[in-house]
């Protein structure tokens, strides 16, 4: 790897999961590393984050996976209750055959344990020069080099540069131009309760999900079962931007007036909900040129409802460091490389999160059929749609690309 470490640093613009990820990935290729945040400070808002199997095999490239495992929950199953009648829908089993198939666990994690077991990995690495307080407003491309331009007039010369930015990103503007994202008509408060807030026959150690007509609520464990995380969404064409702030109870009572006795009891023990407006793009087949890349949500915003963000800003992470390795630096060909392997697979998750969302919130014959289809399914069977996305598959929609060192 002597090319890459006589080069300059990479630039990486973004200190969220996918940045920090990106910087580790690459440092472990030997590859030097500044990362520049537009925060003073590294943090995650919005609770809890659920990581697939997909992922713990990233984590174990990363050499991160008792750090995160000693801070992640392992829950039993994942439940779907129709949060009209209450009944359960379904319930896939996640340790047994799950695990034996997949190969790696289901976790639930506090977000801020998980950017903390990064941030301490990227600290540990002489490779990576964390950089805050700077927002990357231009990015300018010679012939050896990339220099980035911030708001408050310094500039970074790096080898490459990897916009990890987020859904709100400038790079990709510079880079594809294609405009503010999606607006889905989709609003999502989350909040986190104490165990001793929690309802004591809800407190179960499953990813629970309650699908309604035009909204939905998921509830799990967090931090050993000390909290639980709570995410209520709901369609509504009130908002037009995505942010965050503060939420109206007001509203999301109204919206989920028709759900059952256990979800309102929910809903009433918060007294303080973030607001997110949801936002995603189609998916795109080109993100790169020249020395100029995305990745993680900058690259393929997704709507949450497959919980996958994270898990394929890591896994971009991952596979871009690998393709930098073996092009021996050479950063155009090594991005066109990456894009290729993560374009199909990220474009999967981007459209099958739009379409899972649209099951969980259906009414009417819809939700009837759902209902049926789900209920009537096996475990086995059940796994078996999870194949592409949890598992070690060497196909264009799977993430055994990432893995690869060519
Ligand atoms: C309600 C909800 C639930 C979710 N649940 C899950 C889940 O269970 N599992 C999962 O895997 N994913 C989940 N996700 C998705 C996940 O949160 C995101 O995909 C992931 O955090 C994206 O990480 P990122 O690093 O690409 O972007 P971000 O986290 O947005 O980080 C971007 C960073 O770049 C910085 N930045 C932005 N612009 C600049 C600039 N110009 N200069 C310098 N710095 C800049 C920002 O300050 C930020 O720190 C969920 C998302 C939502 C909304």
């Amino acid at each position: 790897m002597a090319d890459i470490e006589q080069q300059l640093p990479v630039l990486i613009v973004g200190g969220g999961i996918g940045g920090l990820a990106a910087a580790l990935a690459l440092s472990r290729k030997g590859c030097r590393v500044r990362l520049i945040e537009q925060a003073a400070d590294f943090k995650e808002i919005g609770a809890g984050i659920q990581l697939g199997p997909n992922v713990f095999r990233m984590f174990e490239v990363l050499g991160l996976t008792d750090a995160v495992t000693r801070l992640a929950a392992f829950p039993e199953n994942l439940i779907m209750l129709d949060s009209t009648s209450g009944r359960e829908v379904t319930r896939i089993p996640l340790i047994g055959d799950f695990r034996t198939r997949f190969k790696h666990p289901y976790a639930l994690i506090y977000r801020a344990d998980l950017l903390a077991v990064l941030l301490a990995a990227c600290r540990a690495s002489e490779l990576i020069e964390l950089v805050v307080s700077q927002k990357v407003i231009h990015v300018e491309e010679t012939a050896d080099r990339v220099i980035a331009r911030t708001q408050t007039g310094e500039t970074h010369a790096g080898s490459a540069l990897i916009g990890a930015d987020g859904l709100w990103s400038t790079i990709r503007q510079i880079l594809v131009g294609d405009g503010k994202p999606v607006v889905a008509g989709h609003i999502t408060y989350r909040a986190v309760l104490s165990a001793a807030d929690m309802p004591p026959d809800l407190r179960w150690w499953s990813m629970v999900l309650w699908a309604g007509e035009k909204v939905h609520l998921v509830h799990y464990p967090m931090r050993g079962g000390a909290l639980f995380n709570l995410v209520a969404v709901f369609h509504s064409s009130r908002y037009e931007e995505g942010w965050d702030s503060y939420g109206d109870p007001a509203e999301l009572h109204e919206r989920f007036a028709k759900t059952c006795a256990p979800v309102r009891t929910l809903l009433d023990k918060i007294e303080s909900w973030r607001m997110w407006v949801l936002c995603d793009r189609p998916p795109i087949r080109n993100w790169s040129r020249g020395r100029l890349t995305l990745l993680g949500d900058a690259a393929h915003p997704m709507l949450q409802y497959l919980a996958q963000g994270a898990c394929m800003a890591i896994e971009d992470a991952v596979c871009l460091a690998n393709k930098v390795e073996a092009r021996r630096g050479d950063f155009a060909a090594a991005f066109q490389a990456y894009q290729e392997a993560r374009y199909l697979r990220t474009g999967r998750v981007q459209i099958m999160a739009r379409v899972y969302g649209e099951f969980y919130h259906a009414s009417g014959v819809a939700r009837e059929l759902r209902n049926l289809m789900l209920s009537g399914r096996t475990p086995e069977q059940a796994f078996e749609s999870m194949q592409w996305l949890y598992g070690e598959d060497d196909g264009p929609t799977g993430y055994g690309a990432a893995l690869r060192q060519s």
